[in-house]
């Protein structure tokens, strides 16, 4: 397999723990997800917590947006498989209560939870239990006094809001603090995180917010989460995914491997077809990227149209096939070992990759 010769430098940052997943502190970047599912609705909620966490999700956030789903959170956390964050917008009492019912996080937007006195209830209450506190500071709901001196909801807004609500919570005596100062746009998502980066040593929840559906969503969350870890920013990310919460994990997911910094994980290298491509590869592709969402294994896996690029390409990866007229040769280790008709293909890679054994 081959690998990454340059490291990237990781931003000092605190250790805070989320039930027993490390965030920052030279932690593992952590990938996150939230549920879509009413919280009411216990069974669906802890369902879909299963199926993020065999996608490999480490932490689930749960929206809580009123006391019915205070007392559904705390059913969900006696069964989830994965440290729990409670969502909390605009009632402090509902952030009391989730500490209560078990929450590993609690998220907050101190700029709509109606003013300091409820802000310093809600860490006590958090330091008393233990737990980290998320201020997600939001480029829609900034202070007044913050938004008119800097002209709009700016990245130098979103920097002065977040450090603002960190020192106030320092005040209040908390000390294992999150942050996300999230936006919509790109360019002012990556400038917010690398100007608020030397500023604090609060550890990073990085994503981009509301940036659309799984297609638009994932190219904008990969270029700003790109840029951001490329230069060491980041503790932990979430990506914002109109859909499937599944798809925010795997993409997640994708973006760390990409820059080496995961390795668990099918790294799946396919060609993009062209006219010589005289088998479906397109199928096959999205079929092995499907089969193998969830497995750790750290392998690359070369799916290539033809016999131009494909047996080096094959040959270079851990497990490869490069295919022919309705055909394909399986290759393992750089190594050819047998051929495959079109119908072999699929299952004979999966077959490789299962029974892989390291040497
Ligand atoms: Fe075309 Fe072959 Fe390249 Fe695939 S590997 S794009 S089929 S030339």
């Amino acid at each position: 397999m081959r690998t990454c010769q340059e490291t990237i430098l990781r931003r000092k940052s605190r250790r805070v723990m989320v039930g027993s997943v490390a965030i920052g502190g030279g932690a593992p970047i952590s990938v996150q997800s939230m549920t879509n599912t009413k919280t009411d609705d216990v069974a669906a909620t802890l369902a879909q917590i299963e199926r993020l966490h065999s996608a490999g999700c480490q932490i689930v956030r749960v929206a809580v947006p009123n006391q019915n789903a205070v007392a559904a959170f705390a059913a969900i956390k006696k069964r989830s498989s994965l440290p729990l964050v409670a969502d909390i917008h605009f009632d402090y009492r509902l952030a009391l209560a989730a500490i209560d019912a078990g929450a590993d996080k609690i998220r907050i937007n101190p700029g709509n939870i109606g003013g300091n006195d409820k802000i310093q209830q809600i860490v006590k209450k958090a330091v008393a239990a233990r737990i980290p506190i998320r201020i997600g500071v939001n480029s829609g709901s900034l202070e007044k006094d913050i938004l008119q001196q800097e002209g709009g909801p700016t990245a130098k807004a979103l920097v002065r809001s977040a450090l603002r609500h960190i020192e106030l919570c320092r005040q209040f005596g908390a000390e294992d603090l999150l942050l996300s100062i999230k936006s919509s746009g790109v360019m002012e998502t990556i400038h917010a995180y690398q100007m608020i980066a030397d500023k604090t040593d609060v550890p990073l929840h990085i994503g981009l917010t509301e940036a659309g559906t799984v297609r638009s969503g994932t190219i904008k969350s990969a270029v700003a989460l790109g840029v951001l870890l490329y230069h060491g920013i980041g503790d932990t990310l979430r990506v914002s995914l109109t859909g499937d919460p599944v798809d925010e994990v795997t993409v997640g997911l994708t973006i760390l491997r990409s820059l080496g910094l995961i390795h668990q994980g099918i790294n799946l290298i396919s060609c993009p077809t062209c006219g010589r491509t005289e088998v479906d590869l397109t199928s096959i592709a999205n079929e092995i990227e499907k089969r193998l969402a969830g497995v750790t294994k750290s392998l690359t896996v070369a799916v290539m149209g033809c016999v131009v690029n494909g047996p080096g390409e094959a040959k270079e990866a851990d497990i490869g096939v490069a295919c022919g007229k309705n055909s394909g040769i399986l290759f393992k280790r750089g190594k050819i070992i047998r051929k495959l008709s079109a119908d072999e293909i699929v299952p004979a890679l999966i077959d490789a990759i299962e029974n892989w054994q390291e040497v």
